[in-house]
């Protein structure tokens, strides 16, 4: 069957062609400013754009509407309305309202709000994003929007996402027209996000409770091949892979998601997806119905896709790579080097300020990939380490290093240059080479932070990187703006601004123990583990940024601090449930019965023949019996260990005794069942093995 791609892409998507066919021109021009500006749109509008949805949408085939959301759940919401109107008493007529478009009434009661929402109150709001287009999507219209209390706080990703993409925008604005750019009248960032995943057979995971609970295996020996022969990154396709991908990029073709990229990974049965790079805010939503749509054709094909940060111990887990830079409403990409002089000086103002940004927000960058499920990763030497740091790479490094020092600039390549500002040199931007151990990564024209699990939402670690370099451009453009001497300032922040910052930058191996020392005497942070992190989101200056720039209220800060904390201990709570059911309901009545089994064979050869030689039933039922006892005695412990921690009533507290007390003993037990699992003969072991799983899909 052959498609024709550029016919059904985005054929599903209310975009801007179909507006322009579908709206009168003087509400389709309104409009289009609305979301080219991120000004509130004009309400006088809404109903003919509510109308022109709602044809558009009925020949889709969609009968209801939604206004979707993104809670603090970490997951998308909806809640389904249709069109129905009644006329008379037996006759119905399709209606959609400027009102019900713009604004949505929604229980709030059920969502985390971390204590935002008293009880009495449950109103919630949802605001519809003109900016984010609406789509339809099995039956219904769905409409992207914010999602707000009855008194206007945010509990939501995408509120705050939308607010740090104004306040990237105004500072960033203000260093371009110090830069005599008079034209641009909105920055935007950009984001495109690399997307890993895990496929298994369906018929694998239902046998195997963790996945089902918890998304992770928490027990399972190593198989005997594991992913050290490197032949599954890269590799062809297999069949049914390659059929499940195919399905999967027509599904998100039509949601107008721009789906490019598609390999196999480093772990085996580990895939990766990569759609080109869009606005933040669009990025967003479309990585969330990427994830969506990656499970739901899964199981058209018998699969079932694991985003889980670590499914299996032993292999590679699973991240996301967010690509990120600025660029100006006439396509200009701030974060490239470009060619002439005047361009670098810009260039390498940027540069600073975001090297700024990160040193200065290094907590909040960590905090904003911190949840239990990337613990596993993080610091674990496949992922970057738990430290954040920049690789810029040489060549910027040595003209940073060339600024710091008053020094002229020796290119490795092009002979020596002067470095007296503005007459920088232009540098070759494939000089950045690649770090694959680099939580952030200046790629070129744009930097990659790697420090994502695959299956958060990305909006908080955007949520930073713009505040915090809103902030970086704020107080470049109080100095600068004050100055006499442009370009006598401009050289002089540089300077201080690389001098201060320098020690944010490395190029080294990070999963290496050196680095670890050496970020230490940097005075670098290494927050291990997410309750370390979370305890640095509410710090003076953290909330001092956010609510500084109109990101997040000091309300709000809290209450999402509260919701990191009951999170965590609420994940690690169902893990340490699961693994008490599945060691004493499955596993050890199972390695019992095999126990049970070799002592009747050696019963009944010794029946035959009194002195036969029965040692290796003997080595086996000792070996079987003692770990099973030391098993059971884990259980035991990790009971005491839940129990314990769940009747902490103080959240921090609590979620510490979840990290430092019941995961290790969940660690304890995990240890002497898989020593059980190659002693015990296959028809005993009651789970999918970790070779079943990986290698049989
Ligand atoms: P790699 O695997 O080498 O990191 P990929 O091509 O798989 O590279 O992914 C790079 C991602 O970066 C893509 O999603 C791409 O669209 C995105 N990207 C490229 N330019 C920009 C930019 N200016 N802003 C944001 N993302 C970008
Ligand atoms: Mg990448």
């Amino acid at each position: 069957m052959t498609k024709n791609v550029p016919e059904i892409f985005g054929c599903m998507v209310f975009n801007d062609e179909v507006m322009r066919e579908r709206l009168p021109k003087e509400v389709y021009k309104s409009l289009t400013k609305t979301i080219a500006t991120g000004r509130t749109i004009d309400a006088s509008i809404a109903d003919v754009v509510a109308n022109a949805m709602k044809d558009w949408a009925i020949e889709k085939g969609a009968t209801h509407y939604t206004h979707w959301f993104q809670p603090l759940t970490g997951v998308t919401a909806e809640k389904h309305d249709s069109f129905i109107s009644p006329v008379g008493s037996c006759k119905v007529v399709m209606e959609f309202s400027g009102k019900e478009l713009i604004k949505g009434e929604s229980d709030a009661s059920s969502f985390p709000s971390g204590g935002l929402r008293a009880t009495f109150e449950a109103r919630g709001y949802t605001a519809w994003d003109p900016a984010s287009y609406a789509f339809v999507k099995d039956g219904t219209l769905y409409i992207p929007t914010a999602f707000c209390s009855y008194t206007g706080e945010a509990l939501d990703t995408k509120t705050p996402l939308l607010r740090s993409m104004d306040a990237i925008n105004a500072q960033g604005l203000r260093i371009l027209r110090l830069f005599g750019d008079t034209t641009c009248k909105r920055l935007n960032n950009t984001v495109g996000a690399e997307q890993e995943y895990f496929i298994i057979d369906k018929e694998m995971y239902d046998k195997r409770k963790d996945l089902i609970y918890t998304g992770r295996t928490l027990f399972g020996a190593p198989a005997p091949k594991g992913q050290e022969l490197e032949d599954h990154y890269f590799g062809p396709l297999k069949t049914r892979i390659s059929a499940y991908m195919a399905d999967l990029d027509e599904a998100l073709w039509k949601l107008g998601i721009n789906s490019k990229t598609k390999h196999n990974e480093a772990a085996p049965a580990q895939h990766e997806l990569a759609p080109i790079y869009e606005t933040t805010n669009m990025a967003v939503d479309h990585n969330l119905l990427i994830m969506e749509y990656m499970k739901k054709i899964a199981e058209k094909h018998g699969l079932v896709c694991l985003l889980h940060e670590k499914p299996y111990e032993g292999v590679n887990g699973s991240g996301k790579h967010d690509n990120w830079s600025i660029s100006t409403d006439t396509g200009k990409n701030l974060l490239d080097p470009g060619k002439t002089p005047a361009e670098n000086v810009k260039f390498l103002l940027i540069l600073a300020a975001i090297v700024k940004a990160v040193d200065d927000y290094q907590d909040l960058l960590r905090i904003s990939v911190a949840h239990a499920g990337n613990d596993h990763r993080l610091g674990a030497h496949e992922a970057p380490p738990a430290i954040v740091s920049i690789f810029v790479g040489e060549e910027l490094e040595q003209i940073i290093q060339s600024i710091v020092d008053g020094k002229a600039y020796k290119s490795t390549k092009a002979g020596i240059m002067d470095l007296g500002i503005p007459t920088v040199p232009t540098f070759r931007k494939d000089t950045t080479d690649r770090n694959r151990t680099s939580p952030l990564a200046f790629t070129g024209n744009k930097f990659e932070f790697r420090m994502l699990g695959s299956s958060q939402n990305i909006a908080m670690p955007n949520i930073v990187l713009n505040t915090a370099v809103a902030e970086s451009f704020r107080q470049f453009a109080d100095v600068l703006e004050a100055a006499e001497d442009f370009d006598a300032a401009v050289a002089k922040l540089l300077k201080e601004t690389f001098a201060k910052h320098q020690r944010i930058l490395f190029d080294g191996n990070g999963y290496s123990e050196d680095w670890e020392k050496e970020a230490e005497k940097r005075g670098l942070l290494n927050l291990k583990t997410s309750v370390d992190a979370y305890k640095h989101f509410s710090l003076e200056k953290n909330v001092k940024l956010f609510t500084d720039h109109g990101v997040m209220s000091a309300t709000e800060i809290k209450s999402r601090e509260e919701i990191y904390f009951e999170n965590y201990s609420k994940i690690v709570n169902i893990e340490a449930l699961t693994m008490i059911e599945m060691a004493q309901r499955d596993i050890i009545p199972a390695v019992n019965a095999y126990i049970t089994e070799v002592a009747d064979t050696a019963a009944a050869k010794l029946a035959v023949m009194p002195d036969i030689d029965c040692s290796m039933e003997r080595d086996i039922i000792s070996k079987l019996s003692e770990l099973n006892a030391n098993a059971y005695r884990d259980v035991q412990a990790l009971k005491q260990a839940e129990a314990d921690a769940a009747a902490i009533s103080d959240a921090v507290e609590r979620a510490d005794a979840y990290c430092k007390k019941v995961i290790p003993a969940m660690q304890a037990l995990r240890a002497h069942v898989d020593a059980m699992e190659p002693l015990t003969a296959s028809e005993y072991w009651p789970l999918p093995t970790y070779g079943d799983m990986m290698f049989r899909v």
